[in-house]
């Protein structure tokens, strides 16, 4: 998913080529199509001048193709942006249901502890066992010898 961006940008160089290539194409048609200006009658002479009719509607009509390829690859980012988004949001999900899924599993095993911890000090009554240290008291000791009282 990282060369998503490729389309957008290609779109875009091909829009900047085609006008670069529109302006040279441009000038050199502006001097290849020189235009016959039959100027003072006197010496009955043709003279050339360079062809602006067709320089300048090669590079305006060049223009209009990379505005829109502009615009086309501005569609293109979009709708890559988009995909990049949805790709995201899935992996987000994804990733915050494996987290649910570790966080009750963690919860489930936590929950296991604690039930022995509580089950422990029922199966003999003489005695408890310090939930600090593990030490087993007898239910007349009020606070363990780690300073941890009785439960
Ligand atoms: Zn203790």
């Amino acid at each position: 998913m990282n060369d998503s961006h490729r389309n957008s940008d290609t779109i875009n160089v091909i829009g900047t080529v085609i006008l670069i290539i529109g302006i040279v194409l441009g000038i050199i048609s502006g001097f290849a199509f020189q235009v016959a200006n039959s100027s003072g009658s006197y010496y009955s002479r043709v003279e050339y001048s360079f062809n602006w009719a067709s320089c300048i509607s090669l590079i305006v009509s060049s223009i209009f193709i990379k505005v829109e390829f502009s615009a086309l690859a501005c569609i293109a980012r979009a709708s890559e942006e988009t995909t990049m988004m949805v790709y995201r949001l899935m992996n987000q999900i994804s990733y915050n249901n494996a987290q649910t899924n570790n966080k009750t599993s963690k919860k489930s095993s936590e929950n296991a502890t604690t039930l022995n911890q509580q089950t422990a000090p029922v199966v003999s009554t003489n005695i408890w066992t310090c939930p600090k240290c593990g030490k087993i008291n007898y239910n007349y000791v009020t606070t363990c010898s780690c300073g941890e009282p009785k439960p």
